[in-house]
């Protein structure tokens, strides 16, 4: 067989393998289809996935005596004097310490945010892997852990409480084994001022706390102005070159004080032009 007969048949192969499971949707019998979104298999199914959020946990968790013990370290910029100050963690809540996987692969599309807290709310969460060492550890060692989400507060048929979606962010984090208290997670919209720009809750933490480390899966659990809609401080959309300069300009704190899981699945780098 010539050279170039076999590599029609491979690029064949592989163009018929790419229509069975992808998540482009190049192929108009599979688009939107989450039985056979590449990304949603990979974090069900994948061992691959949950070897890396534990390597994420661990590396956090050996960083993280260092950093409680050296009182000038700081990720926030923001702290007039952070060594007279308690540590703090802050970490996101879903894909970094609870799996929505189950809900990505069953939900009728469109996403809405009512649709993940009623599926939340009656659904066991199962934990991302590696996380309740680390927060344990984290306790353990005097910081106080934060849980910044951006499900959004709003008003919901049959209560008159202003964010009911807070319990069930709490009772979440409950189910995987983790205490917590309302006053330690923060949603989207809970206080004025609070958008869904996680910056403003971040110094809010940081007006009473020293945060030693940030945890999350999407770029805005760290960084200021890399989402398509600009709040606060924010004055543009991002564009995927400005996040890439953002990327350049906190390179240092990757895996040293900022610590980041792998999202396939769906994150604000998707709305960016
Ligand atoms: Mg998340």
């Amino acid at each position: 067989m010539s050279l170039f007969r076999t590599s029609i048949i491979i690029t064949s192969l592989l163009a018929l393998s790419a229509c069975e499971v992808t998540s482009n949707g190049d192929d108009p019998t599979v688009e939107n289809d989450p039985t056979k979104d590449l990304g949603i298999l990979w974090v069900k199914h994948s061992a691959e996935y949950r070897a890396i959020t534990t390597q994420v946990y661990r590396d956090a968790t050996d960083d993280l005596p260092g950093f409680i013990e050296d009182k000038t370290w700081s990720v926030l910029a923001a702290h007039a004097d952070p060594s007279a100050l308690p540590p703090a963690v802050i970490l996101d809540v879903d894909e970094t310490v609870v799996s929505n996987v189950n809900f990505q692969l069953t939900f009728e599309r469109p996403f809405a945010n009512h649709k993940l807290d009623t599926w939340a709310a009656n659904t066991p969460a199962l934990p991302v892997a590696g996380v309740k060492s680390f927060v344990g550890t984290a306790r353990a060692l005097g910081a106080t852990v934060f849980f910044v989400t951006n499900r959004p507060c709003q008003p919901k048929a049959g209560t008159d409480d202003p964010c009911p979606q807070q319990q069930t962010v709490v009772d979440g984090i409950h189910e995987i084994g983790l205490e917590v208290d309302a006053d330690h997670v923060m949603l989207a919209g809970e206080q004025p001022g609070w958008d869904r720009e996680k910056q403003s809750r971040r110094e809010f933490v940081a007006q009473t706390h020293r945060v030693v480390m940030l945890i999350g899966d999407d770029f805005s659990d760290f960084a200021p102005c890399v989402r398509d809609e600009p709040h606060g401080a924010c004055t543009e959309a991002a564009t995927r070159a400005s996040r890439r300069e953002t990327l350049e300009k906190y390179q240092g704190l990757w895996g040293n004080g900022w610590y980041i899981l792998p999202n396939p699945m769906h994150g604000s780098w998707t709305s960016v032009e």
